[in-house]
């Protein structure tokens, strides 16, 4: 498939073949110079421990086409810190910042045609990820390391505008009290395959995790964060370890209390609380805001909106951030990166 031949109205969330991919293997203590390769298939050992103990982790973001044609990668230097904190976490090699950087642009540059046009909601989106491999058996980290990115097209998740979905709390848990809810490593998402799909055989957009310690608070939102917003003008979204540190959360954080002038709190979520909060949301690169209509606990419905119209809050959040985004709102120092 070629970009001049995409329908950029029609792209959704799946995987494209693009030209080119960013690779590195770290061997002997260090990461080997990189090359963009055609190839998109890994040819890995079998014993790999990405493949036995999942020692594995990844991040992602979006290139965005702005009015101009110039190209904006947003916060990069954010999901390079992160990827680092998920290497320490599972004892794989850091990336550091600049060749993170450099790897992303250069595969945005490498597939060029396949950004979606300015105004069609789209983006490219980047796929950065480290894997353990190379001949192993034992429990152990692993003798090598590969880091590659790939891209892909993506389209606005809602096709024509916002909608709200309904969500249902899950009695499983995504990651435990001190384990890895804060790094973004696969095997959490292994764990929430089946919550998911539970919650959606039942309707609902994905599932709801609570705390996994007292199951009393709200913590994720599938595999995005979770805020509210109250009658008094306060935007609150869940604070704990095995809450992944979103950078769609920080960056609403920001905005909430420097642009909308709303009191932000980071903290607890009480589940049978539901009734302060006049708006609630998911937020995350893929969706950026996904408006939560209603969550189902217990058996009980709670309503914030209807299925149709969405909190003037919600909308604000989201037309500043992906104005951002895209260069048609003014940035805060040093969120965009042009490529
Ligand atoms: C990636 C992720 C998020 C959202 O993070 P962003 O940086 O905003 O995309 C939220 N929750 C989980 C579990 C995630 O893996």
């Amino acid at each position: 498939m070629s970009g001049e031949s995409m329908n950029w109205e029609t792209l959704g969330f799946d995987y494209i073949k693009t030209d080119k991919r960013f690779l590195s293997t770290w061997r002997d203590g260090a990461w080997q110079p990189g090359e963009l390769t055609e190839d998109n298939v890994l040819h890995i050992s079998e014993g790999s421990t990405a493949l036995h103990y999942g020692q594995q982790c990844f991040e992602g973001l979006k290139a965005y086409r702005c009015k101009d044609g110039s190209i904006n990668l947003f916060r990069p230097d954010q999901n390079a810190a992160r990827m680092q904190r998920s290497c320490s976490r599972l004892l794989m090699p850091h990336v550091p910042t600049e060749m993170f950087i450099e790897a992303c642009k250069e595969v945005v540059r490498a597939n060029e045609r396949f950004i979606p046009p300015y105004g069609t909601g789209g983006a490219l989106y980047l796929r950065p990820f480290v894997i353990g491999v190379g001949d192993n058996i034992g429990v152990r980290t692993a003798p090598e390391f590969i880091f590659s990115v790939f891209c892909l097209p993506v389209g606005a998740y809602f096709k024509g505008g916002l909608k709200p979905h309904n969500f249902k709390i899950s009695s499983y848990d995504r990651a435990a009290p001190n384990g890895t809810g804060a790094a973004k490593v696969g095997g959490n998402y292994a764990a929430s395959l089946m919550p998911g799909a539970e919650a959606k055989k039942q309707n609902f957009a994905d599932a709801i995790y609570l705390d996994p310690q007292t199951h009393s608070k709200i913590e994720e939102v599938g595999s995005a964060n979770f805020f509210a917003i109250t009658a008094n003008n306060e935007f609150i979204t869940p604070q704990s370890p095995s809450v992944l540190p979103g950078i769609t959360r920080l960056s609403l954080i920001e905005l909430a209390g420097s642009r909308l002038g709303l009191k932000v709190i980071e903290g607890d979520v009480f589940v049978d609380r539901l009734g302060d909060f006049v708006e609630a949301g998911a937020c995350g690169t893929a969706a950026v805001i996904s408006p939560i209509g209603g969550i189902e606990y217990n058996d009980q419905l709670h309503v914030f909106h209807s299925l149709e119209d969405v909190g003037p809050v919600t909308v604000r959040l989201y037309n500043e951030l992906t104005g951002i985004q895209t260069g048609d709102v003014e940035a805060p120092e040093g969120w965009i990166v042009k490529v």
